[in-house]
């Protein structure tokens, strides 16, 4: 497996991750900043007018009682002290005459009242922003109108307010700027650790494609999703690991079948090559291919159709079958052999109805096997014993002997292709029955368990669902 070990940064999931996080943290980040400043502005602008209307009141206080000439005084003090540029305070006639007023020279750029605003009724006060060409800082105004009909203005420059929105502006925009820095390298490193679980996967993957089937990834701490996908990864490399176990096994197994008989073929034919050979010993050698390489066929043939079956290439007849008369005659096949060999063969069937849909032939199959087995397990003067019954949604087989029995450590792998148990070695037999068996009956969406214990004998159950059942899973039935 080639590993691509320097990947483009830009299309990793960290990257892409860190980039989204960057730009909507920025978005975030303006928005913020652009309420705060909006907030800020308006607090100060309050304020400012605040501290105007306060200013109108004494004023016009010093007007109506210490008449025009103190207010002209008061006038040019204030606007001295604050600076004439930042300050104009005006008294107009509701004719547009000037009064009193302060120091007017910076603020020739500036329409000045009353031109700027309409007459005013006493009493009421109105605010205005003054700007002029070419003038930088705006001004903010208030103007009241007074009891006798004239009009108090008052002027302030906003550069003191615009300097704090400066100083706030660059406060904000080194505040963002470190957030950014500082967000963008937290996401940074949260992507990377996110993706660290999912590193381990790939790595992992990568060592498997140099033929280490074994390995398995730690489970972190990165999350449930990167847990979940460790574990599910860590269950595909058992199955994996165990199919492939199973492939070496059954082609070991076969690789060995095989040589076996074509070992004894080629030593045949060698000897009636350097032997002076008559015909007899040819045609002695003929019969002796025919049944070695019949066996092979039928061994051959017996892989081909659990392979098929197991992988439902094979299509099943879907014809009534009543299990109690399949029963019936496969014991009937056998009752000859066993009366030879004095096993007692006894079956008992439910008086219900038995039927269920399936490929006769195959099932046919399934018996002859159990039989067969329990025969060659079977020493004389033992029984074999089978019955038919029927349960709710299903009709369940059940062959039991009374012979050898089953290692415990032989029960789990007896349904695994080519398995033999070392007892039945000596015996005829290819370790593919109960492999064969087991897939007709899966294949009928049906199970066989075994319940066994060495010298008490063997019970085979199999389970196979009636038409229209609901799938379910066998009761009672378990391999023990
Ligand atoms: P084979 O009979 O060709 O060896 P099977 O697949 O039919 O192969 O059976 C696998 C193994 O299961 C047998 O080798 C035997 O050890 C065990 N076995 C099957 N049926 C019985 C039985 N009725 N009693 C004891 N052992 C059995």
């Amino acid at each position: 497996m080639s590993s691509n070990a320097n990947p483009n940064r830009v299309r990793t999931v960290a990257f892409r991750l860190t980039a989204w996080y960057l730009v909507l943290f920025t978005l975030a980040a303006l928005a913020l900043m652009f309420i705060a400043h909006a907030r800020l502005r308006a607090t100060l602008r309050q304020r400012t007018d605040a501290d105007l209307v306060e200013d109108l009141a004494e004023l016009e206080a010093l007007y109506v009682t210490r008449g025009i000439t103190t207010l002209q005084a008061n006038f040019e003090r204030e606007a001295a002290s604050s600076g004439i540029e930042n300050l104009f305070l005006l008294l107009v006639q509701p004719q547009g005459k000037i009064l009193a007023s302060s120091d007017l020279k910076p603020w020739k750029d500036v329409v000045l009242p009353p031109k700027s605003v309409g007459p005013l009724l006493p009493g009421h006060i109105a605010h205005q922003i003054l700007t002029g060409p070419g003038r930088e800082v705006a001004v903010r105004m208030a103007c009241k109108g007074m009891a006798d009909g004239n009009n108090l203005f008052i002027g302030l420059s906003l550069a003191e307010e615009d300097e704090w929105m400066k100083i706030f502006r660059q406060i904000l925009a080194s505040a963002m700027l470190a957030m950014i820095v500082s967000g963008g390298f937290m996401g940074w490193r949260l992507a990377h650790r996110a993706m660290d679980g999912v590193k381990r996967v790939t790595q992992t993957a990568l060592q498997i494609g140099q033929d280490r089937l074994g390995k398995r990834v730690n489970i972190g701490r990165e999350g449930q999703e990167i847990e979940r996908l460790a574990q599910a990864f860590n269950g595909m490399l058992e199955r994996i690991d165990s199919l492939v176990k199973n492939l070496r096994e059954v082609t070991d197994n076969l690789a060995h079948d095989l040589r076996s008989p074509l070992t004894r073929l080629r030593g045949l034919a060698e000897t009636t090559i350097t032997s002076d050979s008559r015909p007899v010993d040819c045609s002695e050698l003929a019969a002796t291919v025919v049944e070695e390489t019949d066996a092979l066929i039928a061994l051959l043939n017996t892989m081909l159709e659990i392979a098929r079956t197991d992988s439902g290439m094979h299509q099943l007849m879907n014809a009534p079958i009543d299990v109690g008369a399949l029963v019936a005659t496969t014991i009937e096949l056998f009752r000859p052999a066993a009366e030879d060999c004095g096993i007692s063969l006894k079956y008992a069937a439910a008086a219900e109805d038995l039927t269920i849909c399936g490929d006769l032939a195959r099932l046919q199959r399934v018996m002859a096997n159990l039989m067969d087995n329990a025969m060659k397990h079977t020493p004389c003067g033992g029984t074999i014993s089978l019955s038919v019954t029927r349960d709710q949604g299903h009709v369940t087989i059940v062959v039991a002997d009374t012979g050898d029995g089953i290692a415990a450590k032989d029960l789990p792998r007896i349904f695994d292709r080519f398995y033999r148990g070392d007892a039945s070695r000596s015996q005829p037999g290819s370790g593919l029955g109960l492999s064969l068996s087991l897939a007709i009956v899966r294949a009928h969406k049906g199970d066989i368990r075994v319940e066994s214990a060495p010298g008490k004998g063997s019970v085979f159950t199999i389970w196979l669902p009636k038409p229209n059942a609901a799938p379910q899973t066998p009761p009672h039935i378990t391999n023990s």
